[in-house]
């Protein structure tokens, strides 16, 4: 039977559940397809930062953030392989969700606004026709306007234009946790290549993970012993705890010049995340956005085209994404690295300046932020003295 949507979008993520809020909104008429059944399981150790939580409260009103958010501290623990640098705390609050019921309720807002909602219906290459706009749903045929992508990293849109993906592998598990024991927020550098590992209390157990710029083997074998250190100092249990992979965007730019005018990518299938930090849910949801007001614009004037509009809107996205990863490439440069720590125990300005201004508030970007730092701020925050003094 043939159906058809002004917009249909593949996948019901944070990005593709964005995207259908906004165009609901706008009065479109949408479809989102998600291989999945809501609510459903998404490896993610789940934090959100506050520039996410006020977008939510701009574009998704009576949500409200105790719903999601299962945990929250304003403190962050660097450590240097088993070695703790320094604590940092700012003004503003990280969250923690689980994405099993963030997605959730990002999913049955848009039911609330009306959008339809076809689920566990995994889509194939050969059931996309980008050049007809159409796609093949079980036994139903959808005809669209527009085609938004937003099926993460392994995403069918990438793969029906023949577009080269950079994802890197991620692992995760989950260890038990004592609710008397540590509620630290805890970032390990010099584990991973170009990488980090993270510890974070959740309220049944600890989301313990890490991702970096390794082969799959390298990565796995190192996210196994840093797993077995973190069960050993918990005195956990031994086990793998659900151990898994998942990709996640390296920040690399993909060629999107392949897709129809008419089609638009977001989130993780558009290669949008935070090289640095490896955040994709605010990258997803600020992507969406974008592409839900250049298809509006586009749709307003009758054109199908809204690739070159989305284009100009997310320069700015890109832009950031672009100057996070020449940082990434510098800052996790082993030697570079270490001086870096250094630089951080001696100066504990930096790092709060950067976690708040950079990645908590995307108030300043990766493009400027030394700049903003070495003019503005530095003179003005106190030196640590040497530890000898
Ligand atoms: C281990 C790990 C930890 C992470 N931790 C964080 C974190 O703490 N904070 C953060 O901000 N980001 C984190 N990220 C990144 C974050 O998970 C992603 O950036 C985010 O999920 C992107 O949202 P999305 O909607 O683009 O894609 P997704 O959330 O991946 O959603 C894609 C949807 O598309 C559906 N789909 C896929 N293929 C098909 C198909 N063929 N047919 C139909 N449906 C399909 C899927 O079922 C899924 O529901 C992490 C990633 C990993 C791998």
């Amino acid at each position: 039977m043939a159906k058809e949507f002004d917009v249909l979008i593949i996948g019901g993520g944070p990005a593709g559940a964005m995207t259908g809020i906004e165009l609901r909104r706008k009065g479109y008429s949408t479809c989102i397809i998600d291989k999945e059944t809501f609510p459903r399981p998404k490896l993610c150790a789940g934090l959100l930062t506050q520039k996410s939580i006020d977008l939510l409260a701009v574009h998704c009103p009576g949500l409200d953030p105790s719903d999601f958010v299962v945990e929250q501290a304003q403190t962050l623990d660097f450590y240097f392989q088993d070695k703790k640098v320094n604590s940092f705390t700012i003004p503003v609050k990280y969250y923690l969700t689980e994405r099993t019921i963030f997605d959730n309720l990002l999913i049955q807002y848009y039911l609330k606004l009306g959008g339809k909602l076809l689920q566990q219906v995994a889509l194939k290459t050969a059931d996309i026709d980008l050049k007809k706009s159409t796609v093949t749903a079980g036994v139903d045929k959808i005809c669209y306007k527009y085609l938004v992508g937003a099926d993460g990293c392994n995403g069918i849109v990438c793969r029906a234009a023949k577009i080269r993906r950079h994802d890197i592998l991620c692992l995760e598990g989950n260890i038990p946790r004592d609710p008397l024991k540590e509620k630290e927020f805890r970032i390990y550098f010099g584990l991973a290549k170009m990488g980090y590992g993270w510890f974070f209390p959740k309220k049944e157990h600890y989301c313990v993970g890490m991702g970096g710029e390794e082969s799959g083997k390298a990565i796995s074998n190192k996210t196994a012993r840093f797993f077995q250190e973190v069960q050993n100092r918990q005195s956990a249990q031994a086990g793998d705890y659900g151990l898994k992979g998942a990709f996640a965007p390296s920040g690399r730019r993909l060629n999107t010049g392949k897709l129809p005018k008419n089609t638009l990518l977001v989130g993780d299938a558009a290669g949008f995340t935070d090289p640095v930090t490896g955040e994709g849910i605010y990258y997803a949801m600020r992507s969406a956005v974008l592409a839900a007001g250049a298809i509006d614009a586009s749709a307003k004037r009758n054109k199908r085209n809204v690739a070159g509009r989305y284009n100009k809107s997310v320069r700015p996205l890109r832009q950031n994404i672009r100057a996070a990863r020449f940082w990434k490439r510098i800052l996790y440069y082993p030697p570079i690295m270490k001086t870096y720590i250094e630089h951080m125990e001696k100066h504990t300005g930096f790092a709060p300046f950067y976690l708040e201004r950079v990645v908590a508030t995307g108030e300043i970007s990766y493009r400027n932020f030394l700049w903003v730092y070495f003019t503005r701020v530095r003179s003005k925050v106190r030196r640590t003295p040497p530890k000898n003094d």
